[in-house]
């Protein structure tokens, strides 16, 4: 029976938002005998209420609450009140995700000392090696079934996959495979395998691939200790005079302010959410808002070098049949600054269905040469990349000077200007990509500009010394003990990686840290 907790117990933990950190975190809490409440902003869907349609699905869970952008990033143009997409529902962006699930790279946690200086960035070393994270990294793929972990296969490849692999390997690639998705290749975990439907980023239908939605918070709920309570969006942590936090105010679905008292919070509401929660909490002890003695909440944002390039063929590929992200090439992914830029990038396969291609190839496009792209549709083959982006300060999440939610609390502004790294690796990733769909006889080829954000990260992040950053190595508030950040806003970097499986691997670390400190009364 999932719990029931009173507004006025301050035993309780509290976390805001139900993603891959929070519902993760929550679910571990709950799991180790810890009274926990998540606060989630968005409704509860099932998987039977997922649909098929992008457009719709989209409506459906995409947090489309109002933020604005600046920056000279080709996002803020095209959609200016979109910088990201995430999701507003209970699962969080688990609910819209592809699944890929890939360690960080060992000299990806000591990016400051691999890279060295770069001007115009704010690199940093994670406080955390990659040894520390092994253990936590093994226990996230048992936890989220990943394929090429723990004995479980890989999944089948897709024509979208069998056109990259053929390409890649002509090209002379040789890390080259169907990946490691949290998408069950055979039932495991009271779940069936991968149907190969096809809609990855509409829910998916038959709860092959993971989401805390229904992979973690009914495990949680089932111990009788987590409540989850959706519509319920958090505008403030509150603190006492000592400067612990004393828990949060919340709006709940009716729209009625409520208070739920905690003994220790938790914030995790995706990159762009979760700075914002902390600066609006400003007060009279914390007037640059809570966490922020280092003035480094909401700034070093990432958002990975992405981009995607789409091949056309004479012949059929239909690559929206079978899982979106259907494989990957990993030859680019190390760093071999020889190349003009450092850090690396990955190649994944990706789909998007005909509404989202008219919408994304190139947004305000007409004429000929879109619309024959779409004519060409069904010929077409996809892959995304993803690559490192470099962290700089003055890229970030700031409370808008004007624009308000309904709540009448400032909305994120999200600012963005590519590093010439960034830059760089994108000119690289684009002309491979189109080097391995010429190799295989593509008659044209689409490099495609980024879409909103769906890796948001940094904003809050770990490090060393308080002054360098928000957070400690456990995610822990270096300002006030009983604040912590559970999210991808932790990062210090952000790897050439999908960042999800370091995510849930942060988070059942955090736990354990969490349950130990509760245990010996030190928090
Ligand atoms: C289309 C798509 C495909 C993706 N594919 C992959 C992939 O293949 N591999 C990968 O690693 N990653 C992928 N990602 C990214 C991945 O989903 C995110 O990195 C991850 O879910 C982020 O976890 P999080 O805990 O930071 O936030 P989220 O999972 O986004 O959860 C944040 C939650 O907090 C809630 N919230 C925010 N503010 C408040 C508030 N004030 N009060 C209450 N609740 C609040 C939100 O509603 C949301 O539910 C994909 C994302 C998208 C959108
Ligand atoms: S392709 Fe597989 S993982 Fe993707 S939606 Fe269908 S069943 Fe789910």
């Amino acid at each position: 029976m999932a719990a029931k907790f009173d507004l006025n117990d301050d035993t309780v933990v509290v976390i805001v938002g139900s993603g891959a950190g929070g519902g993760t975190l929550g679910t571990q809490l709950a799991l180790k005998g810890i009274n926990t409440v998540i606060l989630e902003a968005g409704k509860r869907h099932e998987i039977e209420d997922f649909v098929n349609d992008e457009w719709a699905s989209f409506a459906q869970l995409a947090w489309t609450d109002m933020r604005t952008t600046s920056g000279s990033w080709r996002v803020a143009r095209d959609f200016p009140n979109l910088p990201a997409w995430i999701v507003k529902a209970v699962g969080g962006s688990t609910v819209h995700w592809a699944g890929a699930s890939l360690r960080f790279q060992p000299h990806e946690f000591k990016a400051a000392t691999t890279y060295g200086r770069i001007k115009g960035t704010n690199l940093a070393d994670w406080p955390i090696s990659s040894d520390e994270m092994a253990p936590w990294y093994a226990m996230a793929e048992d936890r989220m079934g990943v394929t090429r972990t723990n004995g479980i296969p890989g999944l089948p490849g897709n024509n979208n996959y069998k056109v990259l692999e053929a390409g890649a390997k002509k090209v002379g690639y040789k890390e080259v495979s169907t990946g490691r998705m949290a998408i069950n290749s055979q039932a495991r975990d009271d779940r069936g395998a991968c149907q190969q439907i096809g809609f990855c980023f509409q829910g998916c239908k038959s709860g092959a691939k993971w989401s805390t939605l229904y992979a973690e918070i009914p495990k949680g709920e089932a111990t009788g200790k987590l409540e989850v309570r959706p519509e319920s969006h958090v505008v403030r942590i509150e603190h006492d005079k000592s400067g612990k936090v004393t828990g949060v105010v919340y709006h709940d679905a009716a729209g009625t302010i409520r208070r739920q008292k905690a003994r220790l919070v938790c914030v995790a509401g995706n990159s762009i959410e979760s700075p914002r929660l902390l600066l609006n909490s400003e007060s009279s002890k914390f007037p640059d808002g809570l966490a922020n003695s280092s003035g480094q909440v909401g700034k070093n944002y990432m958002r990975h070098m992405t981009g995607s390039v789409y091949g056309v063929f004479d012949r059929p590929v239909k690559m929206w049949r079978g899982t979106t992200m259907a494989g990957i090439v990993q030859d680019e992914a190390g760093n071999d600054p020889k190349r003009g830029f450092v850090g690396g990038y990955e190649l994944e396969t990706l789909s998007l269905g005909l509404p989202f291609m008219a919408a994304f190839l190139d947004p305000g496009a007409w004429g000929r040469e879109f619309a024959t792209a779409l004519d060409a549709y069904a010929n077409m083959a996809g892959m995304w990349i993803v690559g490192e982006d470099m962290p700089q300060e003055k890229n970030g999440v700031t409370l808008d000077p004007k624009a308000k939610d309904k709540y009448g609390m400032p909305v994120a502004r999200v600012h963005f200007d590519d590093h010439p790294n960034d830059v760089a690796m994108r000119n690289h990733a684009y002309s491979r990509g189109r080097a391995i769909y010429e190799a295989v006889g593509a008659t044209r080829t689409f490099p495609t500009t980024p879409y909103p954000s769906t890796h948001n990260l940094g904003t809050n992040r770990m490090s060393a010394k308080p002054s360098d950053g928000v957070v400690n190595k456990w995610g822990q508030s270096h300002d006030i003990k009983n604040l912590f950040v559970s999210d991808g806003s932790q990062f210090t970097t952000g790897g050439a990686e999908n960042p999800t499986l370091t995510i849930v691997a942060l988070a059942l670390r955090q736990a354990n840290y969490i349950a130990e400190q509760l245990g010996q009364k030190t928090i």
